[in-house]
């Protein structure tokens, strides 16, 4: 299978060539030219009664896609990426089952959130697919990071020959326990720096970085490449449609769907890649119903798939939900390729009119509007939709998963979804104790270490082990600097590693 740029169709690359570069060299974004439109096969996910195990899923998925990796590599990544003892379950991605809807349980993984379910596979794929290009660059990946991806990537690249990790993230941007995660336990060719601004901030001078070809050169004179293990980055995205089929094969399991009968899922939304994904498992021919996407008060998604309008012209607000407190979401961009049925020349003047006006329009009318409903949760909302699945299911979700269940609940009233739900629980509540806790009893504590506890003792749920450890280790201090110091940031992350 080949893979395009979304900004120019004859940037063609083979899917080792676009994991290892990330982003295109126009800016765009890879993706997978699907010569084919036949389904993934039933059986490979559910036969005589049974759930495929996960690992073959993702086999399955994953062929399907990187068709110049060999089966061997395939199958020796997803081992590695998906063995017992790297994820805390036996199920890697428990579903439980409410009744008409569920959550699928994304934080199993080693730093709770479900950005581990492709950052553990990224670093094999790019191990395989150095070896597959001939590629004898060293990589160095920059990353973004809200928050979780930051310490995911960290982790799936600890100790990697494949490329050392470098990431940023927004100062007073984070939580204390995702900082703790990032500034603990890291291996030698892993570090995480603060940068004074926002999200947006951050994502944009790692974007400037990758643009600026006068620095590129500079990199590949000393045989360093740089690469990007965020969502832009294909290798990203795929790994995450395995959980699609996986939670639907669940369902048939438990008797809860039949098969071809259509199922709903619920997505906790930033920068729209975990919602892409269950986009591009429904065109792999999963029975999809409606994609639920859910903001926070950064309701710049749920404005678009209302009016077809993305207007990014507006504050942007420091919520409980800090991985999805995003204006730009960067993976839209593979969306509106298929809303303009991949006429490249119309994404690029889109993208462009987005950084020259702040904003763009398309036809909310486009037949791919209607796989979506968008919602967004104001704070209020969210915390009271922690206390009720609390109360009413005895099942605790975090922040952001609660922007998720109020989104549930409000396309259902407005009686826009059909069948059965999957709420996609995106990372753990421990990750954010102080605002769960406020939220079941609304007390304030703001020591997120007392909070931990506390929240542990409440709701008699045990607090997952890789949070456990972030908080028994010594912190490392933090770096902060300034946007404008990224480069010399880089250089002497470099010169430290011998690179
Ligand atoms: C990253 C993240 C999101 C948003 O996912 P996108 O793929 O960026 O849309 C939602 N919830 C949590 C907990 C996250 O870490």
């Amino acid at each position: 299978m080949k893979y395009y740029s979304t900004r120019n169709k004859n940037n063609i690359k083979t899917s080792c060539e676009a994991i290892l570069s990330g982003i295109s060299e126009e800016g765009g974004l890879f993706i997978p030219a699907r010569e084919t439109k036949d389904p993934l096969p039933r059986e490979t996910y559910f036969d005589k009664g049974e759930k495929a195990p996960y690992a073959e899923i993702a086999v399955s998925v994953l062929s399907h896609y990187l068709t110049d990796y060999s089966p061997g590599q395939i199958r020796e990544a997803v081992l590695r990426a998906y063995c017992p003892g790297k994820f805390g379950s036996s199920e890697i991605f428990p579903l439980a089952d409410m009744g008409r809807f569920g959550f699928l349980d994304l934080t199993t993984g080693r730093t709770c959130a479900f950005k581990d379910a492709a950052l553990s596979i990224l670093a094999p794929l790019m191990e395989y697919a150095k070896v597959n290009t001939g590629n004898k660059y060293k990589t160095l990946i920059l990353t973004a990071t809200s928050g979780d991806t930051g310490k995911a990537a960290m982790e799936g690249f600890s100790s990697s020959s494949a490329a050392d990790v470098l990431v940023f993230y927004p100062h007073n941007g984070v939580s204390e326990l995702q900082k703790r995660q990032m500034l603990t336990g890291r291996s030698e060719n892993t570090k995480a720096i603060a940068i004074r601004g926002n999200f947006d901030d951050v994502q944009n001078a790692v974007k400037r970085v990758f643009t600026d070809s006068a620095f590129n050169n500079l990199l590949s004179d000393r045989g360093i490449e740089l690469s990007s293990a965020n969502s832009i980055n294909i290798g990203r995205l795929l790994p995450q449609i395995v959980y699609y089929f996986n939670a639907y094969a669940t369902l048939l399991q438990k008797g809860k769907v039949s098969p071809g009968e259509k199922v709903n899922f619920c997505v906790p939304t930033g920068n729209f890649g975990d919602i892409l994904a269950g986009y591009y498992a429904g065109e792999l021919g999963l029975p999809l119903g409606k994609l639920i996407c859910a903001s926070n008060s950064n309701s710049v998604l749920t404005d678009f798939f209302k009016t077809g309008i993305y207007d990014r012209r507006r504050e942007f607000v420091r919520t409980i939900s800090p991985s999805m407190d995003i204006l730009i979401s960067s993976n839209l961009e593979r969306l509106i390729f298929e809303i303009y049925s991949g006429d490249d020349k119309k994404v690029a003047q889109t993208m462009n009119s987005l950084i020259r006006e702040g904003y763009y329009r398309v036809d909310p009318n486009n037949e791919v509007f209607k796989t979506f409903e968008a919602s967004w949760a104001s704070e209020q909302e969210a915390l009271a939709a922690i206390k009720t699945v609390f109360n009413e299911y005895s099942y605790l979700i975090d922040t952001h998963t609660a922007c998720g269940y109020d989104a549930y609940v409000k396309t259902a009233q407005r009686g826009k979804i059909e069948g059965y739900t999957v709420i996609l629980s995106t990372a753990s509540p421990f990750k954010f104790p102080s605002e769960v806790l406020y939220a079941l009893c609304e007390k304030r504590e703001v020591d997120e270490i007392v909070s931990l506890e506390t929240l542990n003792e409440l709701t008699g749920k045990s607090i997952p082990k890789p949070i456990e450890n972030a908080v028994k280790l010594d912190k490392e201090k933090e770096t902060v600097i300034k946007a404008s110091e990224i480069t010399d940031t880089i250089l002497k992350f470099i010169e430290e590693r011998g690179m």
